[in-house]
């Protein structure tokens, strides 16, 4: 069976101790597997992406230890191909549309009576009672006003019938390595943001386009992103592509007891490394065998 795996850091920071326990755990499944390890860099946030946190990842995931194949996959340079996946799911009919503010969904999702998760961005939409008109929709365009395309989980489900109930995945457990399936709950995160007036990707959009596109059987990737797994699942069968095995690994805590962030300067792989620690510090440190 092939096995590739990947890991995917968006550069809007430096990596710290928990990236660096995701990156090994997919480097390491991929080299007991005989499969392939890649590194691809999710870059579609311009305003949040620097070039030199884009370096810092090279170096330290080198510094690691840990190799992969070249040319590695830059997201900022596909935006057409993303685009034209958006223009399928808009011709699929499963996208629409949203004008409104965060400020209003925020009140929107408060309100809902039933909120099962939380969105990716802290808030679930669980999408209009009714959609807007084409006159309004035309009228708001012209009048040039800001939009997000979200993906209608009630309008997916509509087109995919019976076959909504049935979507699932396999989970790999961690650590145990045994696999079980799960039932998709695409509904989880609501109608999740798929692009914007001026970005024809989301996230979610470009990392389920990509993972198909570069053939990876195995996701492996923090438990934050377990509920975007669900959407995913949705998003591969509206389009026809194939559903990985996920492993959502336990996230990292700090002494503090809390998750590493970006913000934790002190305990990012760059400065850990320039104070003159060791590859095989930063494995033990981290639980994982030298
Ligand atoms: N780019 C995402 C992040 O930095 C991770 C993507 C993934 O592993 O699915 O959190």
């Amino acid at each position: 069976m092939s096995f590739i795996t990947r890991f995917a850091p968006s550069p809007t920071g430096f990596l710290h101790l928990g990236h660096a326990y995701s990156a090994i755990l997919a480097h390491d499944a991929a080299r007991a597997a005989g499969g392939e390890f890649l590194l691809r860099i999710e870059d579609i946030d311009a305003a949040r992406c620097r070039p030199e946190f884009e370096t810092a990842i090279h170096d330290d995931l080198a510094w690691l230890g840990l190799r992969w194949p070249t040319p590695v996959r830059r997201q900022s340079e596909h935006l057409a191909a993303y685009a034209a996946v958006l223009e399928r799911l808009n011709t699929l009919g499963v996208v629409y549309r949203c004008f409104l503010t965060r400020k209003e969904i925020v009140a929107l999702s408060l309100s809902a009576p039933h909120t099962p998760g939380e969105g990716s961005d802290g808030v679930v939409y669980a999408g209009p009672v009714q959609h807007m008109s084409a006159d309004e929709e035309e009228d708001r365009i012209s009048r040039g006003e800001p939009f997000a395309w979200r993906l209608s989980i009630r309008y997916s489900q509509d087109l995919l019938g019976e076959d909504f109930a049935r979507l699932g995945f396999v989970e790999r457990d961690e650590g145990s390595n045994t696999e079980h399936m799960v039932t998709a709950r695409p509904a989880l995160l609501g109608d999740v943001i798929l692009g914007r007036k001026d970005t024809p990707t989301s996230y979610h959009l470009s990392v389920t386009h990509d993972d198909a596109l570069q053939g990876v059987t195995h996701v492996i990737r923090g438990e934050d992103l377990r509920a975007s797994t669900h959407v995913h699942v949705l998003l591969q069968r509206l389009l026809g592509l194939p559903t990985p095995v996920y492993m959502h690994h336990h996230l990292l805590t700090g002494p503090d007891g809390k998750r590493y962030a970006k913000r934790d300067q002190s305990l990012t792989l760059a400065a850990l490394r320039q104070a003159g620690a060791y590859p095989a510090e930063i494995r033990a440190r981290i639980g994982l065998p030298a």
